[in-house]
């Protein structure tokens, strides 16, 4: 089966912001932060939802506060658990517009809302529903990391833990679709299905970085070790690959695995619960780095950086970095996520 790529809308060049250069905290200082915001959680009635890609140390605070660390199917599905009246997502802004469109009648904030996703960049909500109209017959499947109104335009939303089967289960229906925006795990999902699938040209900025030819110089290096890969990785990067999956399932190939050693072809910030979960294995990076490059590896997303317990204080103290949604977009983008959560209840569970 081969990819139909969508030359038509070649996505705009990223502006990627540079990591942000927080001031380090010394050890006290961080307590000293981590202590007040616990305070001002408990306060507000607030909890954590964060990813893995977050920093640590805001991983650490959403669990010992109630919250949770998850990837981003988890992610929404806990918010709509939660006691909580405002959640405070650590992640990137498509991941508080889900919140929001899931939990309307809840705040939610952010630390910082200019931290957006090359992938729901790449994607113009304008531009892609000219796209769909083109296939009027398809069924219109889009990531999760897409704006709100891209996923008022679709009829699934999916996140890359259960992408696969939703599509197989299309396809068995004998559905064409339209999948968008991530060129890379869409021609993935399309090899391991054969389903006929309109792949929207977009990327991640860090996940198309991992080289393919590096990687296997550093296979040679450690060969006693699995290698782990998100399936937004280039397709020479997912097939030297002993395990391909989403951040949970890289997390629980580490656990359940027996070999001791592991390179892990996804953003660092996922090396926390790594090591968390599996103290005693040893975690090598997935190389980035070019021929010439000065560094091994730099797979950590900029946005991802832009949280940090200093701006996480500020927006729990301030209520600034609030997601508001059209509520017209809303009630359009609710039906494909309710739509993958109720496959994932019925099919997956
Ligand atoms: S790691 Fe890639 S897909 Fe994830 S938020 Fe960053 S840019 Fe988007």
């Amino acid at each position: 089966m081969s990819t139909i790529p969508h030359a038509n809308h070649a996505p705009p060049r990223q502006s990627v912001p540079p990591h942000p250069q927080w001031p380090l905290l010394t050890a006290a200082e961080k307590d000293d932060y981590k202590q007040r915001i616990r305070a001002l959680l408990q306060q507000q009635n607030a909890c954590l939802v964060a990813h893995y890609y977050t920093d640590g140390d805001l991983q650490e605070l959403a669990e010992d506060t109630g919250g949770c660390v998850a990837d981003s199917l988890e992610m929404a599905r806990f918010g709509t658990r939660s006691a909580a009246t405002t959640l405070v997502v650590c992640g990137v802004r498509f991941m508080g517009e889900t919140a929001k469109i899931l939990n309307p009648e809840k705040r939610v904030l952010m630390p910082d809302l200019a931290a957006t996703c090359s992938l729901d960049e790449s994607c113009p909500a304008a531009d892609f529903r000219a796209f769909c109209d083109q296939f009027p017959d398809h069924q219109v499947v889009v990531y999760a990391n897409t704006s709100a109104e891209v996923k008022a335009r679709a009829d699934w939303v999916v996140t890359s833990s259960i992408a696969l089967p939703i599509v197989k289960a299309l396809h068995s229906q004998g559905q064409p679709m339209i999948w968008a925006p991530d060129k890379h795990l869409g021609h993935y999902i399309q090899t391991q299905t054969g389903a006929t699938m309109r792949l929207w040209d977009g990327a991640c900025v860090v996940h198309e970085e991992f080289k393919g030819f590096a990687l296997e110089r550093v296979r040679r290096l450690h060969p006693e070790a699995a290698v782990l890969v998100h399936p937004e990785s280039p397709q020479e990067v997912v097939e030297q690959a002993d395990v391909v999956g989403s951040t949970t399932q890289l997390i629980q190939a580490v656990t359940t695995l027996p070999h001791s050693t592991f390179i892990v072809a996804t953003d660092t910030g996922i090396f926390w619960k790594m090591q968390q979960q599996a103290p005693e294995k040893t975690l090598i990076a997935a190389p980035t780095a070019g021929i010439g490059a000065t560094c091994e590896s730099c797979a950590h997303c900029p946005w991802m950086a832009m949280n940090a317990l200093q701006n996480l204080e500020q927006v729990l103290r301030t209520g600034d970095q609030e997601i508001h949604i059209d509520p017209v977009i809303r009630d359009q983008a609710v039906i494909p996520i309710q739509r993958m959560l109720e496959f994932a209840r019925t099919q997956l569970s």
